[in-house]
């Protein structure tokens, strides 16, 4: 029986992560779970799983769970703020933690986690990104198993030989070629782009996914940001990484040889599948996805990536050469731009502007510890508040 804790869970990989453990109640016991403020999917989540701990991010939110949860009589503590999602992540039941929250947010509980040596089942790319480098050397110092959540890594995961840690060059790996979808706007004429709506940018061809996700997924930022999750997991160069758009979602990701083979992870586009195979890892147990038909599916195509068209994905790859706090820097203009954008204080065109304005006013700086990164992270939001205003 695992105990599992879980940041993040009334959100899209939340609610599906609580679904697959629904189907194994005998392997799993939900321990702990943190939300930011959807108090009565929290409550319908703690009157059915029963969790020691509950933390929302606000503490209104906090208290009006804690009045449903003494009305209910359920044996669950009710935690706020900062402190409620530290517990949460280092709670000393939980042998797992699923790190589920969108955006920077995640970065220092995940950490607390992992320097505990905890198995993380990592969804909360943006982690990655702010913080690589010293997030992988916390891993290896402290035993911590990093188990990817994303789909592609996810795949990639699936497709590496089991000593990829000892280095992709020894291991026979050439390159990593990350799938993407290529988005709502794969084939939008590029002159009525500026003009698209959070609603339109939400609405994914393939996934159903939490709305700033999307929205990446949109301007393919999304994928940049897994060009960098990719460098840091599997201890990439950048020129082992390679694009590749593939719109029917169904090959997740490949691993290219050097000698010639190519291996791939394919299934349905679920999360559940890569949220299954982390928890039972290294064993196998069902997610509840429909098995893959591929003479129904029929064709597979593939194309290669617009640099133009998706300006964030070409923004990330120099993000990811330059190092240092960059990819931080990356990141953070970008979280202010899409909150922009789904305010509708920013056009959709506009999120590259303020990502690269950002990128090109802010300072190159070593990333050697966490408070440099966290620092870079504050100025960066506000610098991409400041270029925003700039950006029609
Ligand atoms: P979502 O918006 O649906 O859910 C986010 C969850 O985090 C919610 O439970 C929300 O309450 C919580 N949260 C957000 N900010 C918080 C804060 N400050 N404090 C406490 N809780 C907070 O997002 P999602 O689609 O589930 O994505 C979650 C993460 O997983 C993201 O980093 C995303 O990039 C990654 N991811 C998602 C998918 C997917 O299919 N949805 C796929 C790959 C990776
Ligand atoms: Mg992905």
């Amino acid at each position: 029986m695992r105990g599992v804790a879980i940041l993040g869970s009334t959100g899209s990989i939340g609610v599906s992560t609580l679904d697959v453990i629904a189907r194994h109640p005998e392997s799993y016991r939900v321990v702990a779970l943190a939300a930011r403020s959807d108090v009565e999917g929290m409550f319908e989540q703690c009157r059915r799983f029963r969790p020691s701990l509950a933390a929302m991010a606000d503490d209104e939110a906090a208290a009006r769970l804690r009045v449903l949860i003494v009305g209910e009589g359920l044996p669950t503590e009710v935690m706020a703020g900062n402190e409620g999602l530290e517990a949460v992540a280092t709670h000393p039941d939980a042998s797992d933690l699923m790190a589920a929250i969108v955006g920077a947010a995640g970065v220092l509980p995940t950490l607390s986690a992992v320097r505990l040596g905890r198995r993380i089942l990592l969804a909360n790319k943006e982690a990655l990104v702010v913080s690589g480098a010293l997030f992988m050397a916390a891993a290896r110092a402290s035993g911590a198993t990093i188990l990817p959540i994303d789909s592609e890594h996810n795949a990639v995961f699936q497709c590496m030989p089991p000593n990829f840690a000892t280095g992709l060059d020894r291991v026979g790996v050439v390159r990593i070629l990350l799938t993407a979808s290529g988005g709502p706007f794969r084939r939008h004429a590029l002159d009525e782009l500026h003009g698209v709506t959070p609603e339109q940018a939400c609405a994914h061809p393939n996934w159903r996914m939490g709305r700033k996700i999307s929205v990446d997924s949109a301007t393919m930022m999304n994928k940049g940001l897994e060009v960098i999750e990719a460098r840091w997991l599997f201890d990439a160069r950048p020129d082992q990484i390679e694009v590749v758009v593939h719109p029917q979602s169904v090959i997740h990701s490949l691993v290219q040889y050097v000698d010639g083979s190519v291996l791939a992870q394919l299934g349905n586009p679920d999360m559940r599948t890569p949220i299954a195979h982390a928890l039972a890892w290294p064993e196998r147990h069902t997610a509840g996805v429909a098995p893959l038909d591929l003479v129904d599916i029929a064709r597979l195509d593939f194309e290669s990536a617009d640099f133009e068209r998706f300006a964030c994905l070409r923004l990330a790859f120099d993000a990811v050469r330059a190092g240092g706090t960059a990819p931080a820097v990356l990141n953070a203009a970008n979280e202010v731009a899409v909150a922009r954008f789904l305010d509708r204080r920013l056009r959709f065109t506009g999120i590259a502007e303020v990502v690269e304005r950002t990128l090109t006013a802010f300072p190159h700086r070593a990333a050697d510890d966490l408070a440099a990164v966290l620092e870079a992270d504050a100025q960066a939001r506000q610098l991409a508040e400041q270029q925003a205003q700039r950006v029609v």
